[in-house]
Order: C-alpha cells, then structure tokens, then sequence
C-alpha cells in the first residue's frame, strides 16, 4: 500500500490524508494463522512537524482465527488507531530508531500496518469464555459431545489408597 507523500513534504504543517483498501491474504505470527475476510481499510493522514512526518491511521478489518482451546475458526473485527513516525532520509540527517525511515516521495506502509495488526491483535482467541476446548486424550470437541475418557475429579486420597492396594496385591 504505496502512499504518495510528495505533498506533504513541502512545509511545515503540510499534510497527505488517504483512505485505502489493502489486500492481506494471511499472516501466520508465533505459530497462528491469521486469514483476512476482507481487505484491511487503512484511512488516515500524513502531517509535516519539523524533521518528520506524523502518521496516524485508523485500521480495521476482519479475520479468522482458531479458537485456541478448540481450534474452532471464529471471526474477529478489528478496529484500532496507529501512531508512527516516517523520517524522510533524504531530507532530514536525523537518526531515530524508533521511527521510520524512507527515502523519495513514496511510502509502502503494507508492512507498517501488518505489525500494527499483530501488535493488535496477537493473543489468545476464545470462540467463547465458556469454550470446554478438545479432550487432551482423544481430541473430542467437548463443546459438542463429551467423550468416554474418565477426567472425572480423584479423589487424591482415594488414589493414595488405591495405589496401596494395588502393591499388597503384587
Ligand atoms: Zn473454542
Ligand atoms: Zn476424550
């Protein structure tokens, strides 16, 4: 997603907005796997303030995800607010690691925005609070059925008990 910045190079307070659809087809981040429904809507401005410019966009979208307890897809919306600094190398000597360095008039912000998309969204999806996730022995959902693998509550005495019976037998 290339934007043309040429306007907002020219004096202080000069400004660029843009309103764009970006295509993401998926993200695969610390082994999860993001799917995008639709394009990404990146809409926001570019303002001249001294030796940089200030970007700030709004990005929202939609995207499929497992269930982390599950691995059911569920959808999730997003909507957030990112703030960044471009510093122009050909304009500017400054040196600021955390801001973002270009050369021309143009900038790609694809990847910009990806990282803000993870920063965002990179945690623990639950297609419910309530999700009773798979049986860690035979994989059944529990949502949908309960399976025949006993993962009842022992008693710990009961077990202790057990344990010794089982040695006077041997
Ligand atoms: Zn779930
Ligand atoms: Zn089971």
């Amino acid at each position: 997603m290339v934007i043309d910045l040429s306007n907002a190079l020219k004096f202080e307070g000069s400004k660029v907005d843009f309103d764009s659809l970006m295509e993401v087809e998926k993200i695969e981040f610390m082994g999860d796997q993001y799917k995008f429904l639709q394009p990404v809507r990146v809409a926001g401005s570019v303002i001249k303030v001294g030796d940089t410019l200030q970007l700030n966009a709004q990005v929202s979208g939609s995207i499929n995800v497992n269930c982390y307890r599950c691995m059911k897809a569920i959808q999730k919306d997003f909507c957030f607010s990112m703030d960044e600094v471009l510093i122009n190398d050909d304009l500017s000597d400054v040196k600021d690691e955390e801001a973002i360095h270009f050369k021309g008039s143009q900038i790609d912000i694809k990847e910009i925005v990806i990282n803000n998309i993870l920063l965002n969204i990179s945690m623990k999806h639950l297609c419910s609070q309530e999700c009773k996730g798979l049986c860690p022995q035979c994989g059944t959902d529990l949502n949908i059925k309960e399976c025949e693998c006993r993962n009842e509550d022992i008693d710990p005495r009961f077990e202790v008990l057990k344990k010794l019976l089982n040695n006077n037998e041997k």
